[in-house]
């Protein structure tokens, strides 16, 4: 099947915003993988700050990615706690340096020139980024790592008036606003 110039040359638009993002990232005293990391923690729901999941999520070995936790612990931007569902593993979150450190997420300069292009309504932007992700995960067999809300599994508002009015059936545990806003290891879309 023949390839259409456009989207190739969407492709190399891609690969070129992606650098001139990460070049940001070279400044100060993350390297790009911790960047990653502390991103991820930060839009991960509770079920998925384990480093498996990361290394999942950064399409990275997870030799590596307990190095780069270990290395952001020692820093001091995340920090380990017994998991509550399961005490021999390990889940991280971002401390307060760390949530402080991503208000200057070079990452953000790239969104702000996004919504400067789009008039400030991405939403097409969106749908198209949206499938192209799904088509590489497909490619790649890789998990969605979708929003909650988004789940198969989710069900709104079962409990009104109360902090979490959602349930996960997958898991059996209750969820909040923003939980269903944030990304789960166990996302499965939604069927159209
Ligand atoms: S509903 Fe889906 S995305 Fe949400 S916590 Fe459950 S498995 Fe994860």
């Amino acid at each position: 099947m023949s390839l259409s110039p456009k989207a190739l040359e969407a492709a190399h638009l891609i690969d070129r915003l992606d650098r001139l993002a990460r070049a940001g990232e070279q400044e100060g005293r993350l390297n790009p993988v911790q960047w990653e990391a502390l991103r991820y923690l930060a839009r991960a729901n509770r079920f998925s700050r384990k480093p498996a999941a990361l290394a999942d999520y950064l399409v990275s070995t997870r030799g590596t990615v307990s190095r780069t936790l270990a290395s952001l612990e020692g820093k001091g931007y995340v920090a380990r706690k017994p998991d509550a569902r399961d005490r021999r593993s390990v889940d991280f979150a971002l401390t307060r340096k760390g949530s402080k450190t991503l208000t200057r997420d070079p990452l953000l300069v790239l969104a702000r020139n996004i919504e400067q292009a789009t008039g400030g309504d991405a939403t097409g932007l969106l749908d198209e980024l949206r499938q192209t992700l799904r088509n590489a995960i497909a490619r790649n067999q890789g998990r969605a790592f979708g929003a909650c809300h988004t789940c198969r599994h989710f069900r709104a508002h079962v409990r009104r008036l109360t902090r979490t009015p959602h349930h996960c059936s997958l898991l059996d545990e209750p969820l909040s606003e923003a939980d269903s806003r944030a990304i789960c290891a166990e996302q499965e879309p939604t069927p159209a």
